[in-house]
């Protein structure tokens, strides 16, 4: 079960792995789109990484939106709303919960995906992070249906994004700056399933 401390735990650790991946994640978005993609992602993850030394928060839930709404305001471009939209759902189905298991985060991971789906209305195939997200959720549904915990749970969520994430090279982008390039966008990576893969495998460390 994961308390307010673990999601601190994984957003810390989610500050600490988009730092250290960051230059690889500009390096991405320089190949298909504007090469901000670390820096827009590390100067976010930072300021939500600091929410918790500035700030007691009375709840699980009231971390993760405020961790949303700091998404949406420091990290911008296309995936600020995108993420600040994912921690926010995220946030939703948690609002009554000190201890969190696999049913109730595979509910809020269900709805932070929802989320940035009626958000950015990307479809499976379209080169985005909903590529690595979706994948995710689909792994960690059945993982915690046949009964894994939390952790292990995450742990296949994490394996089924890094393969969503290796599947978008190939691809050509339908959403996103990357789709201005149509058949030239396909031979690179998606730098957003890449950062969320990132995301996950910090969960999976850090919530169990
Ligand atoms: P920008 O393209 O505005 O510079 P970023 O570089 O920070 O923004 O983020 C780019 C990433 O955002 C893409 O790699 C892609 O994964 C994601 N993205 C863009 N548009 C969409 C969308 N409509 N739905 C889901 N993800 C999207
Ligand atoms: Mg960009
Ligand atoms: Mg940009």
């Amino acid at each position: 079960m994961a308390d307010l401390t673990a999601f601190q735990s994984w957003i810390a650790a989610c500050s600490e792995s988009i730092t250290a991946h960051a230059d690889d994640l500009t390096e991405l978005d320089r190949a298909i789109g504007d090469a901000d993609h670390g820096s827009n992602m590390r100067r976010g993850l930072t300021a939500c990484a600091a929410l918790a030394e500035q700030e007691d928060f009375a709840s699980i839930d009231a971390y993760l939106k405020k961790v949303g709404m700091t998404l949406v305001s420091t990290v911008g471009g296309a995936s600020g709303p995108l993420y600040g939209t994912f921690f926010l759902r995220l946030a939703g189905p948690l609002a009554a919960s000190e201890d969190v298991g696999a049913r109730e985060f595979g509910q809020a991971l269900r709805a932070g995906v929802e989320g940035i789906v009626a958000r950015g209305k990307a479809e499976a195939g379209d080169k985005t992070m909903y590529d690595a997200f979706s994948p995710a959720l689909e792994a960690f549904e059945s993982a915690a249906g046949s009964g894994c915990e939390l952790a292990e749970a995450l742990r296949e969520a994490a394996d089924a994004a890094a393969r969503g994430r290796d599947a978008t090279e190939p691809m050509v982008a339908r959403k996103g700056r990357a789709s201005y390039l149509g058949e030239r966008s396909a031979g690179h990576q998606d730098p957003g399933a890449t950062s969320a893969t990132l995301l996950i495998e910090a969960a999976a460390k850090t919530l169990s």
